[in-house]
């Protein structure tokens, strides 16, 4: 098994200075991952910036027929996205488009780099009522396990917000 949140602090290969618990905006945390929400119009706008290790649990290139698996199966949940991000109902938001950005989901990923790796997500939906969208309860930490904290910031019709999420806090309200 792989790299828990904390082993990699204790790592000799983890050598991105260790932020403490409110990183800054673009720290990469092992099991932590950054959403921003942005309401524009009739557009609901998700942008997922994550560490791999806080979905699969690694960030090397693939070395084992399951590694292959994982990441597989972390992109087909994704492109799932309308199964993780539920924006208020009453909104009537459908899924338009997903992008995943990943060096490990390239088909012959890069070796070496500094042993990190993240996965960026851009998830687009399309509001009916846009008027009504007023929150978004995320799915991640079900369909992921290994995260633990979402930072999210939110710019909305009434200005920008900021929520941390968890398993037990799974809806941003604004
Ligand atoms: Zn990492």
């Amino acid at each position: 098994m792989n790299a828990s949140p904390f082993s990699c602090l204790l790592a000799a290969a983890c050598l991105l200075p260790v932020p403490a618990l409110a990183g800054p905006p673009g720290a990469h945390v092992h099991g932590a991952a950054r959403l921003q929400v942005a309401v524009d119009g009739s557009t609901l706008n998700l942008q997922l910036e994550t560490p791999l290790a806080s979905l699969v649990g690694f960030e090397h290139a693939p070395r084992t027929a399951q590694q292959k698996q994982a990441l597989q199966a972390m992109a087909d949940r994704l492109r799932q996205a309308n199964e993780i991000f539920t924006p208020t109902p009453a909104a009537r938001c459908t899924l338009v488009s997903v992008e995943l950005e990943s060096p490990l989901l390239q088909p012959s990923p890069p070796a070496g780099g500094d042993g990190h790796a993240d996965l960026d997500g851009s998830f687009v939906f399309r509001c009916d009522d846009a008027a009504a969208l007023r929150d978004l309860e995320v799915g991640l930490f079900a369909s992921f396990p290994k995260l633990r904290r979402l930072d999210v910031q939110v710019a909305g019709p009434r200005g920008q917000s900021a929520a941390r999420l968890s398993p037990q806090q799974r809806r941003v309200s604004w």
